[in-house]
């Protein structure tokens, strides 16, 4: 361009567009005519954005940009972008970079200067969260939890004294296990699954997470899930062992069965059923 120099050439914009996750319709006026207007759309997968293009007659070329392309594309897309052509960037659903790839482009777009915009929309996280019932005032994103059991309890482990409401992604088939481990490591507390949101089958079940367990043994989980959990009530750690002890023996001595005066208590305080169960077993040696 004459009279700049190379650095005052501008480049072109980077768009994080997000996108329905579920509901074709969940697009905004500013979307469709981002997408109309860039140069070139970056993408997951582009079958899965063809079908919102096709929805909405859009003809803008694709390039395909994911977790194992990502590398070679990012120098790709750059270019594209220093050369001073607008790209969008989109996932296959909801907002990019979060679960998604995007934060790596973004961040060295950033880095060489690239001006990056957001197109804002849905994110599973934040549609999860805002319907949950629960305290939202302080959340925690916690992404996709570790498959294997063992280190899923771990990092469950780590998240014992989280006072603020947690947010997690999970796969259907790894669902049940999920809130089994919850329970088990962090106590039966409140928790929200969403399922399906936006889309035909939607499904919101609140309740303790035995509740949910029971719910999701008799109906088998299907389709994509966002959990909601509440956070460490900070009651566990006010209470002392000896304090729930004499609690439980009070409800049993009132004939309440002992796997239920168990689960009460560890609601009550977010205390995991087998550390009670441990201090009443020494109180019985
Ligand atoms: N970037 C996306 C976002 O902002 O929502 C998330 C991508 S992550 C790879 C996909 C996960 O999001 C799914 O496995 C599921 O846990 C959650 N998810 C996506 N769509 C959902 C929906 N319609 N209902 C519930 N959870 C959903």
């Amino acid at each position: 361009m004459p009279g700049l120099t190379e650095r005052e050439v501008p480049t072109g914009v980077l768009y994080l567009c997000a996108t329905p996750i579920g509901n074709l319709e969940d697009v905004s006026v500013r979307l469709l005519k981002t997408l109309r207007h860039v140069h070139l759309i970056a993408c997951e997968d582009t079958r899965q954005t063809a079908k919102l293009l096709r929805r909405y007659r859009i003809r803008t070329p694709m390039l395909s940009y994911h977790q194992h392309n990502r590398r070679q594309r990012e120098g790709e897309l750059l270019e594209t972008l220093r050369e001073g052509h607008d790209v969008a960037l989109l996932s296959d659903a909801g907002t990019p970079g979060i679960s998604d790839p995007g934060s790596d482009l973004v961040r060295r777009a950033v880095e060489e200067g690239v001006a990056v915009t957001a197109i804002p929309g849905p994110s599973a996280l934040v549609c999860a969260l805002a319907i949950s019932g629960m305290d939202t005032s302080r959340f925690t994103f916690e992404g996709f939890l570790p498959p294997r059991a063992a280190r899923r309890r771990a990092f469950l482990q780590e998240l014992r004294g989280e006072v603020r409401t947690m947010v997690f992604y999970e796969a259907p088939h790894r669902v049940l296990e999920t809130l089994a481990d919850m329970e088990e490591v962090l106590g039966d507390r409140r928790v929200t699954v969403a399922r399906e949101l936006t889309k035909r089958f939607e499904e919101v079940f609140r309740g303790a997470l035995s509740q949910a367990r029971e719910h999701f043994s008799q109906h088998p989980p299907r389709g994509e899930f966002t959990l909601v959990l509440e956070g460490s009530r900070g009651e566990a750690a006010r209470v002392s062992a000896e304090q729930v002890r004499a609690e439980v023996e009070a409800l049993l001595a009132q004939g309440v069965e002992k796997k239920e005066a168990l689960r009460m208590k560890a609601l009550q305080y977010g205390i995991p059923r087998r550390d009670i169960y441990r201090w009443l077993a020494r109180r019985e040696d």
